[in-house]
């Protein structure tokens, strides 16, 4: 069922407590933390410029690291609240605690259109533990409830999940209502033909999305380390490429699957090899991939060689739907980056719907500096991973129904 939305609630003069994700990436260097991209802040703008144009209240509430539990000064949420102040140019108020005293004396002082930050949720451990008494707490700061944090939906924590029953109206922000209306209505029902890119690291972590895939796609094509399991369990050598050696069942399994399903199942048919995992490192030629042929004894697979991109750029030519989750190579280090380039180019230039999904994607997009050419880009990896193998997330389980 449809959710209530942020845009159907009446909000001039109340209290609104919203989940926002701004647990941005950093830079570690001992005690302190450099915030390295602040695009999740970014990405919350549009709910709270929706909520200060309709004069709320609002009271926003984030992790931010993994602190466990514990306050630690170099995860605070201050200095994320100094930065929203200069995107929004209005002050924040920051409450240094998250329940109790403080953040009620500040909430009760607070005007229509003021914006208060509260300190972050994960030095409770009651946050992470789903703790009713602290949900509680942190609902009596607001009147309404807001989650707008997508890349936190799939945690059923205190401020996702537990807080749903102590308030009237729960309510998704506009970037949840974009996640939603891309990675769940628009994949629902995609325009076909229906090509799926998947790739990254492992099998394992993509089953479920595979699985749950094959009974809309037209086409799946592997790349990354994933397809080395494939490759194994088709007697392909692999060399010394990594791969999940107790995964080889569950591999032939999909095979299978694909073909009962009538969905055409595209692995790499050759594969750029490197001798170690480095800048630098030699690199093979890229040679067809069968029983007989496949990578070098002692060598690695670190990318799809030309006559698969040319293979894949194919089928996402003929596209009407893209999703894409997963890089085909070891993006990071440039020379074994073509493929992963070649593909996000591919994907820029179809005139298809073309869907990001995957922390390690969405990157990869952005190096290439390709994201304004995509029609949707999630913010969310293991939500969005969850949300495509049709599992329910708790942060939105918990919200209202419309
Ligand atoms: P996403 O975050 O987009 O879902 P994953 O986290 O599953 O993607 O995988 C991304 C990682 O997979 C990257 O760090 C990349 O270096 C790695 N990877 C891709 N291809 C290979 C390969 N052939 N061998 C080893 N690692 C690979
Ligand atoms: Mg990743």
């Amino acid at each position: 069922m449809a959710k209530l939305s942020v845009r159907d609630v009446d909000v001039r003069g109340k209290r609104v407590l919203v989940r926002v994700d701004f647990n941005l990436p950093v830079k570690e260097d001992g005690n302190k933390v450099e915030i390295t991209d602040d695009t999740r802040i970014r990405e919350a703008l549009p709910t709270i410029n929706y909520l200060r144009e309709h004069k709320a209240r609002m009271i926003l509430m984030s992790h931010f690291g993994r602190p466990k539990g514990k306050r630690a000064p170099k995860y605070s949420l201050r200095p994320v609240a100094d930065h929203l102040h200069t995107l929004i140019n209005q002050p924040v108020i920051f409450s240094q605690d998250t329940i109790g005293e403080v953040p009620t004396k500040i909430v009760g002082a607070m005007r229509d259109c003021d914006v208060t930050l509260l300190e972050n949720l994960r030095f409770q451990p009651e946050e992470e533990a789903n703790d009713p008494k602290f949900a509680g707490a942190l609902a009596e700061l607001g009147d309404i409830y807001v989650n707008d944090a997508f890349g936190a939906a799939h945690r059923a924590h205190a401020s996702t999940a537990g807080i749903a029953m102590f308030m009237n109206v729960r309510a998704m922000g506009l970037l949840m209502e974009k996640e939603l209306k891309y990675l769940h209505e628009e994949l629902d029902k995609p325009a076909k033909p229906f090509v799926v890119i998947m790739g990254g690291a492992k099998v394992s972590d993509k089953i479920g999305v595979l699985k749950a895939l094959m009974q809309k796609a037209d086409a799946i094509m592997i790349g990354g380390a994933m397809a080395n399991t494939f490759f194994k369990a088709q007697g392909i050598p692999i060399g010394a490429s990594r791969v999940e050696a107790d995964k080889i069942d569950l591999a032939t399994e999909l095979l299978d699957l694909a073909k009962k399903r009538g969905v055409k199942f595209r692995l790499p048919i050759d594969i750029v090899e490197a001798q170690e995992i480095k800048p630098g490192a030699k690199m093979g030629n890229t040679s067809r991939l069968s029983p007989n042929s496949g990578i070098t004894a002692g060598w690695q697979a670190v990318d799809i060689g030309c006559a698969t991109i040319a293979l894949f750029e194919e089928e996402i030519a003929k596209a009407k739907t893209i999703l894409w989750n997963g890089p085909v190579g070891i993006f990071e280090i440039p020379d074994f980056a073509r493929g992963t380039i070649a593909i996000a180019e591919a994907l820029a230039k179809s005139r298809a719907t073309t869907i990001i999904g995957g922390g390690d994607s969405v990157t990869a997009v952005k190096q290439a500096g390709l994201a304004d050419k995509m029609t949707f880009i999630s913010t969310g990896g293991g939500a969005s991973l969850e949300l495509l193998e049709g599992k329910e997330l708790p942060g939105i389980a918990a919200l209202s129904d419309k």
